[in-house]
């Protein structure tokens, strides 16, 4: 059963933030709750006040500013999947957020609470780190701003204090002659190791390729040696490199074992997912002559 606490909805951004340094740790932000009220029912989390962002307009922009998508903390998964804005300008995205989870689940759940809730399988924190994605942070004292590498510490864990919020996701537009993948596998309802890839071409060559890796490690992270090895090559020759470039990466990564997968799968998974997501970026490439 979830304890009682007291439920507080303000309509700004500034009384949001007034709330939590007056409550002083002893409240949590709601968003969606799918992921708050799961971990209340186990007997995992409480709180005595949860401060609701849901009616905060501010929290539920989305736009394209000079570059850069801006979507406000408090957007559903469902709101990014159906957006024409996401679906013509990073459709990547939007494909990956029409898989998170069902319907009903991604009704209510938030970007924002999805990357606060840190959890090292979640889809949608290996694709923006690979399009070098930033967030806004606020508390009552004033802003900042990080790189999504400098947000995500450890499993579960942020760079968020228990009075700030996570207010806007940045995701810069990538060079125009860019395309890319994301795959998953998933034995259960989340993924167990996710893969994401954007490849920048310049007349048939890769100008620029990054490759990011989720559910291996306590955050994702970047294969930055096998992008470097990859970089300035012809897109024929990176092809044919790929599968054993993806073989050194699997074997440098240390997957962490969970209720989904061995470790040693993981890694297997890793190998078969690099090569499969650069050889599709490599095809789309291709296919659009970039
Ligand atoms: C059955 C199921 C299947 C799922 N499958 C997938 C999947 O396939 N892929 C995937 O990536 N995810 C999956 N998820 C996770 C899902 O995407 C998240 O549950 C959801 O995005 C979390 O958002 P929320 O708004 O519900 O967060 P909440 O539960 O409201 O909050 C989660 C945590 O973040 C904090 N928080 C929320 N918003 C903010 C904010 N703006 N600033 C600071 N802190 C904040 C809360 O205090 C809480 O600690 C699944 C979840 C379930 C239950």
């Amino acid at each position: 059963m979830i304890p009682k606490f007291s439920l507080h909805e303000p309509d700004s951004i500034k009384e949001a933030s007034s709330l939590l340094s007056e409550l002083k740790g002893q409240a949590r932000i709601l968003a969606g709750g799918t992921e708050l009220f799961l971990l209340a029912k186990l007997g995992l989390s409480s709180w005595q006040h949860l401060v609701s962002i849901r009616n905060v307009s501010e929290l539920n922009r989305l736009e394209l500013q000079r570059d850069r998508l801006r979507i406000g903390a408090a957007v559903t998964h469902r709101i990014l999947e159906r957006s024409s804005l996401v679906q013509e300008q990073f459709p990547l995205l939007a494909e990956l957020e029409g898989q998170i989870a069902n319907v009903r689940i991604r009704n209510v759940g938030t970007l924002g609470g999805n990357l606060a809730f840190a959890e090292p399988r979640a889809d949608p924190a290996t694709l923006l780190l690979a399009y070098g994605a930033r967030v806004k942070v606020q508390n009552s004292k004033g802003e900042r701003v990080l790189p999504l590498k400098d947000f995500f510490v450890d499993y579960y864990t942020t760079a968020l204090a228990l009075d700030e919020i996570l207010t806007e996701i940045e995701v810069p537009r990538p060079h125009p002659h860019t395309t890319g993948a994301y795959l998953r596998v998933r034995l259960t309802e989340r993924p167990a190791v996710s893969v994401a890839c954007l490849l920048s071409c310049d007349g048939g060559g890769v100008k620029q390729v990054v490759l990011t890796l989720g559910g291996v490690s306590p955050k994702p992270l970047r294969l930055e040696s096998v992008e470097a090895a990859l970089q300035g090559k012809g897109l024929e020759e990176a092809a044919r490199s790929i599968e054993g470039e993806s073989t050194i990466a699997a074997e440098q990564c240390t997957p962490f074992e969970d209720l989904t997968m061995s470790a040693e799968c993981k890694r297997h998974m890793v190998k078969v997912l690099v090569t499969r997501a650069f050889l599709e970026a490599c095809n789309k490439a291709k296919a659009a002559r970039l």
